[in-house]
């Protein structure tokens, strides 16, 4: 284990719920808590039994002053979640009381500590690998039930696993081509070539399978982006709130750069969606019956599915066939809304759409909600979308992987065309250590800092 100094940083969301969690992480967490820790009958904590609880007050070690009611618990390394000695102070939540007890863990002898830098310890510490340590945002992060499962999936190692294993692989044929490369006989290196050539090939494979699950693995993480787009009135907030009525997912507050947004997502069977355009929201200058094209190109083009809305009580508008037009390309699904009424729009009128991707639904009945539902889960995720299989959900595994096939392709290609073979072996060494970026261990330190600086404080 490392040396480092002692941390803290309040632990739990400030301000909600009836407790607050300060935690530190370091060799001196327990005698900085020690020295301002009052308990009954002045018996000191620096003798509590590890993985115990102690109750008694917080001091201002100046003036005596009481600052708070607590309960201390002692985690000792490396049994803990750093691996160094951790230390948790369990104190009421109020928002003044909590950063009191903080300020006057600092003044005694911790530091503040970075965003992620308790889960970055974890790691430095060898407790938890790079793939684990980023599965902790995401758990944090975790817009529905199944996102979570798999986030959880990956907390356990299952990646590094897999991860590990295609490594090992690479290595057994690194091995191999240097073994021959020292008895240089012509046949023995052809032998070793189509042995290294067959083992290739089943990497390259099995690469290829955890690729296919990064798509369906992205939108579990960060969401499906849908734009709904359609004119004034043709019942966009009407299905806004029929979605949102069974289960409403989180809303988060992502700072943004100028101003703080509100994202909004919505569980629509285990997936988090992400609304883009908030149909809620009338912009002021929408003059009625105009879709306003520039502005929904503009939406269309950051989406990932684009919902485009029709009132099938209304004729067919110029605009409309221009948006229709616009998003043929694109992944979509026009929505006949409006069902219950009486009919000016006929499906005959949307020539050259694809059948499969129009729906008819009533937003306010709830007919054909359900089935929208499926269409969007059909048209993002192949079959029944499970958390127990391992699903590459981080863009940067995904690179990392890219990046490792492409090597072995190429490795493969010198020895098809029956160039010696360590030629080949540059190639598979690299592959080689582009998955070890994934599990962190042949990683550079900046790309590390980087990972760890999305976390949030207390992580
Ligand atoms: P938006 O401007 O596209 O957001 O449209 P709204 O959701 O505000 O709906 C406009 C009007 O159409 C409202 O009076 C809704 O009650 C009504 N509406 C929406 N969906 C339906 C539907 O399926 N059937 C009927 N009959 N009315 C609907």
């Amino acid at each position: 284990m490392r040396d480092f100094d002692t941390i803290a940083a309040i632990a739990t969301a400030i301000g909600e719920g009836g407790i607050s969690i300060i935690r530190l992480s370091g060799t001196k967490a327990l005698d900085v808590v020690s020295s301002i820790f009052k308990g009954k009958n002045n018996r000191p904590l620096n003798d509590i039994k590890p993985y115990t609880m102690r109750y008694g007050h917080i001091i201002d070690k100046k003036t005596g002053e009481v600052l708070d009611e607590v309960i201390v618990s002692y985690m000792k390394g490396p049994r803990s979640f750093t691996a160094e000695d951790c230390v948790e102070i369990n104190c009421h939540g109020g928002v003044f009381s909590t950063n009191r007890i903080l300020e006057e863990v600092i003044k005694n002898g911790a530091r503040n500590a970075d965003p992620g830098e308790f889960t970055k310890r974890a790691f430095l510490n060898g407790r938890i690998d790079l793939t684990q340590a980023e599965a902790v945002i995401d758990l944090i992060n975790a817009k529905t039930d199944l996102s979570m499962k798999s986030a959880l999936l990956q907390s356990e190692g299952r990646i590094s696993k897999e991860i590990n294993e295609i490594r090992h692989r690479l290595l057994g044929a690194i091995a191999h081509i240097e073994a021959t490369v020292d008895f240089p006989e012509e046949d023995l290196e052809e032998i070793t070539g189509n042995q290294v050539s067959e083992s290739l090939r089943s990497i390259i494979k099995d690469i290829q399978g955890l690729l296919s699950t990064a798509n369906e693995g992205k939108i579990l993480r960060e969401g499906l982006n849908m734009v709904i787009v359609g004119k004034p009135n043709v019942g966009k907030s009407s299905l806004m709130n029929s979605l949102l009525m069974e289960k409403r997912a989180i809303v988060t507050e992502v700072a943004g750069t100028t101003r703080d947004v509100i994202e909004e997502y919505i569980n629509i069977n285990g997936i988090p969606v992400k609304i883009v355009d908030t149909a809620g929201i009338r912009e002021t200058e929408d003059i009625v019956e105009k879709i306003g094209v520039e502005k929904s190109k503009e939406k269309i083009n950051e989406a990932d599915l684009i919902v485009f809305m029709l009132d099938l009580s209304r004729e067919l508008h110029e605009e409309d066939r221009e948006i229709i037009e616009y998003i043929r390309d694109k992944k979509h699904i026009i929505l006949l809304n409006k069902v219950d009424l009486d009919k000016k729009l006929y499906i005959e009128d949307l020539q050259g759409i694809n059948k499969e991707n129009i729906l008819t639904v009533s937003a306010k009945t709830g007919e054909g909600i359900s089935e929208l539902k499926d269409k969007i889960k059909d048209m993002f995720f192949s079959g029944e979308i499970s958390a127990t299989e391992v699903m590459i959900t981080n863009s940067r595994h995904k690179e990392a992987l890219y990046k490792a096939e492409e090597r072995c392709k190429a490795a493969l290609d010198t020895l098809d065309m029956g160039i010696s073979i360590d030629l080949a072996s540059i190639d598979v060494r690299a592959a080689w250590m582009n998955l070890g970026e994934i599990t962190g261990e042949t990683l550079e330190e900046d790309i590390i800092d980087k990972i760890f600086s999305e976390f949030c404080i207390g992580k």
